[in-house]
Order: C-alpha cells, then structure tokens, then sequence
C-alpha cells in the first residue's frame, strides 16, 4: 500500500546477491560483457525467481544464488551490484540498511577485494543518498573452519578500520549443511572484537542446534522457524526464546516461496507478535523472492489485520535492534516525524 512504501522503514535482513532485482541483473550483464568477461555472462536470469508454487526444492533454492553469482564476480560488478540494488532500497521508502553479503574469492578478486567493493558501493551511494547503508559479513555454513576463521578476521580488520559501515557478523547459507558449533569459536573472536552478531535459526528443524543459538545469545536471529511446537519446535526452545528476547528478523515472503511455512496465514509471525516478542519485518532476497521491504509490511499488515498505528510501530521498534547504535535515534525520529504527519 501507499502507507507502507511511504513509511520510514527499516531493513535488517537483505542478502546481496539475493537481493538482485531483474534490471540490475541486465545491468550487470551489460556491464560485463563490456569488460570482456565473457564466460561468466552467459546465466539465464529468468531462472532467479522462486515464487510461490514453484516447485523447486530447498537444495535447488540455493543454486538459484549462483547466477547472481556469476554477475558479480568482478569488483567493478559488485560495486555497481551494490549501489544499484541501494538505490532500489531507497525507492521503496527504506531509511536504514544493514546490507549482508559473504566474500567469495573468484577468478577476478580475492575475499579482501570483494568487501573492499561493496563498502566502495556503499560509499558511493551515500555521497548522493540519505539512507543509512551499514554491511554485515555473512559465513556460509558451508565453509570450512579456515574459510570462516579468514571471514571472521577479515571482518575484523575492515571493521577496525571502518566501524561506522562495517557492523557485524552472521552465519546462514544451507540449513542441511554444516553445524552451529563448528563456527561458534570464530564467531566469538569476531564479537570480542566489538562486532554483533546474527544467526540464521531454526530454518529446518533442528532442535539441538536451535538450543545451542539461542543460548549463544547474538543480537539477533533469522527466521525462527522451528521453535514453537506448532512449527516443529518444542515447549523447551519456545520457552528460550521468550526469555532470551532476541529479535527475529522476520521474513515472510521468503518462509512461503522456499514452502518453510505453507501459508502466509499460519506464518509464526503472529506467534512472536503475540506473544510481544521484538521482530523485525526483512525481505531476505528482494530479487529472488520477488519482493519488496513495503510489500513485506503490506503483506504483514493484510494477513493480520494490522491497523497504520501497528504497522508504523513495527517500523519505529525495529530501530532499536539496528546494529549501528549510534543512528538509532536519528532513524527513530525518522518514523516519528512521519506517524506525526499522518496523525498516527
Ligand atoms: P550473498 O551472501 O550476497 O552472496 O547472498 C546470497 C547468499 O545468502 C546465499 O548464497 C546464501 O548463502 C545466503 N542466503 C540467502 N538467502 C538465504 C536463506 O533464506 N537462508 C540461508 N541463507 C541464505
């Protein structure tokens, strides 16, 4: 709706190369093939979109990410990537991002050069813009403990040098691959080093891993899925998560197109909301899932009949689990501002 896309927003879940919309992959493509890496340009971009009924698995929901891939596997490429898909954040009403993505070495750049062009993105960006860009390094879960260990000290360096981009740390990739433990050294190294962290939780049932994230105590969770027992959880882990009060990065249309959850209607949203846990409305990948952080609230706001006032409070709370504490006022009077126009 108007008020939706209007409204200040807050987005806190946005993979990059997930977040690659149809013009920006065409770009991308152009622009490649302009700098002669060919090879790579030849991905068939109408294969990028899982929506709803498809009927694709969730294994085959992760080969999709390999086409934005290939279109951003030159630091000039994930430059533009970057920007662009800012630029689209922006348009659609979103005044702070917090921008994830995972370094990846290709044939035309190191990991070091991968995050060194998406802040060069960012930078360029907020020269021209007034939304609030910040980057969260993603570990694949996926990666080996060397990957990860070189992840988490990259991280580290670009975050001691930039701490007003560079603000936290998270792991997610394929929920069937790997094991939380694994990582847990490397990513306490990166929160001693003053970084926040966030973990993709409970995307399939997982009871024992779920325990040992919410008792990790990050700043923040993905998804959330199977913890209540109605979504294949138990009493012990709900009762966890009520206690730990982490925020859930909520992301609905993703939990539908990938069939985590079978309907919109029997999303945990309403679980979590009821039970006044902090949540924070996401998109997770805007371009695969063919979305939109206002679509996102839309949907919210239509399938549990959320009123303006509940919907702007949404927006006005998800401030206050931003990373990046020093703009949490000044995102906040954002929202103010804006519901005391409208008389909200
Ligand atoms: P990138 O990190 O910018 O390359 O964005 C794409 C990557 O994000 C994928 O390869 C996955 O590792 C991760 N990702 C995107 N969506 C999801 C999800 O729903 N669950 C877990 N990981 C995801």
């Amino acid at each position: 709706s108007t008020f939706c896309r209007e409204l200040p927003k807050i987005e806190l879940h946005a993979h990059l190369n997930g977040s690659l919309s149809m013009s920006t992959m065409m770009e991308l493509q152009r622009y490649l093939a302009d700098s002669g890496v060919r090879d790579e340009t030849n991905v068939f971009t109408d294969e990028f979109v899982l929506s709803a009924g498809d009927t694709r698995t969730m294994e085959d929901c992760f080969q999709v990410f390999g086409i934005a891939h290939a279109l951003t596997c030159t630091p000039g490429a994930l430059e533009i990537a970057t920007y662009l898909t800012l630029q689209e954040f922006e348009a659609d009403g979103c005044c702070y991002i917090e921008l994830r993505s995972t370094p990846r070495d290709t044939p035309h750049m190191t990991k070091q050069q991968y995050i060194t062009a998406i802040l060069q993105g960012i930078k360029k960006f907020s020269l021209q813009h007034t939304m609030e860009s910040r980057l969260i390094i993603s570990v694949n879960r996926n990666s080996n403990k060397e990957e990860a260990e070189e992840i988490a000290d990259l991280t580290i360096e670009f975050y001691q040098k930039q701490p007003e981009l560079v603000v936290g740390i998270e792991l997610s990739g394929n929920p069937t691959i790997g094991e939380f433990q694994m990582f847990v050294p490397t990513l306490t190294k990166a929160r001693q080093a003053g970084l926040k962290v966030t973990l993709h939780c409970g995307e399939i049932c997982n009871p024992k891993e779920i325990l040992e994230m919410i008792n990790y105590k990050p700043d923040r969770i993905g998804h959330a899925i199977c913890i209540h027992p109605k979504y294949g959880g138990t009493d012990e882990l709900w009762a966890a998560l009520c206690k730990s009060s982490i925020p859930v990065e909520v992301c609905l249309t993703s939990n539908v197109n990938t069939k985590s959850v079978p309907s919109y209607d029997s999303h945990h949203f309403k679980l979590l909301y009821d039970a006044n846990l902090p949540v924070a409305i996401s998109t997770d990948d805007k371009g695969v899932f063919a979305t939109s952080l206002s679509q996102e609230y839309t949907l919210c706001a239509e399938t549990f009949n959320l009123d303006k006032a509940q919907i702007a409070q949404l927006a006005l709370s998800t401030c206050k689990y931003v990373f990046d504490t020093s703009i949490r006022e000044k995102i906040q009077e954002n929202v103010i501002e804006f519901t005391n126009k409208n008389g909200i």
